[in-house]
């Protein structure tokens, strides 16, 4: 249960997801805004400055990707895409343009509550100056500062850009990454779509942090749209 009740502003016009998302919210203890449409979304979003913003793409009036680029004109807030498109593109298109987390419908509202932890995290994050300079997640800890890194109280020796690739992964733990985001934080902009420099960084980077690599449990595949960090108690 959050401690304070955080504000959800819900931007749906199918009115069975809607009804199932308050229910759910609801339950958990969540304040709850309603919009039917894009154009009442950025309405509420400017009025009520909700703490996170559930976002369905295929809306009436404005698209879900305008309806993104516009509130980001404006505002951090965490918006996670409740799309009933499992189409990668429309995912990352989302998460490009601003997004910070999709939901391929149907969904549980499990998966739903840890999202929204997540992002309220996050957004929490987002409003303080500097970022917490040690990341624990299970086994594994990454001193920001220092700049060194531990698995299962052992110390791990990554190259440069092994580190680079954590430290981005660290800076959006639990939230999915794209490759085009790593390659633009990582790399820059210089290095295009190259998406196989993410793919070998991170199968490196899994072999020094996973105990098993084809199974990883810090490192996840997001399958077509990119990776995410876990976070772990
Ligand atoms: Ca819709």
């Amino acid at each position: 249960m959050p401690p304070t009740q955080s504000l959800i502003l819900v931007i749906e016009d199918e009115a069975p997801i809607r009804h199932f998302l308050k229910v759910s919210l609801e339950n958990a203890n969540y304040r709850l805004l309603e919009a039917f449409s894009g154009q009442e979304g950025l309405t509420l979003a400017a009025s009520h400055n909700p703490d996170v913003i559930l976002l369905d793409l295929g809306l009436p009036d404005v698209d879900g990707l305008e309806v993104i680029s516009r509130l980001r004109q404006k505002s951090l807030t965490p918006i996670i895409v409740v799309s009933a498109r499992g189409r990668e593109s429309d995912k990352i298109k989302g998460l490009d343009a601003g997004a910070d987390d999709y939901l391929t419908k149907p969904f549980s509202v499990g998966e739903l509550s840890a999202r929204i932890r997540a992002a309220l995290r996050h957004g929490a994050r987002a409003g303080q100056e500097a970022r917490p300079p040690v990341f624990v997640s299970g086994g594994l800890k990454v001193d920001l500062d220092s700049r060194l890194v531990w698995m299962e109280g052992r110390e791990v020796h990554l190259t440069p850009m092994e580190y680079k690739l954590l430290a981005v992964m660290v800076g959006h733990a639990g939230k999915v990454v794209t490759h085009r985001q790593l390659l633009k934080e990582v790399w820059g902009q210089a290095a295009g779509q190259q998406s196989n420099y993410t793919r070998l960084y991170m199968h490196q980077l899994r072999h020094k942090l996973e105990a098993d690599p084809a199974r990883p449990l810090f490192l996840r595949t997001e399958p077509g749209v990119g990776y995410r960090l876990l976070c772990q108690d």
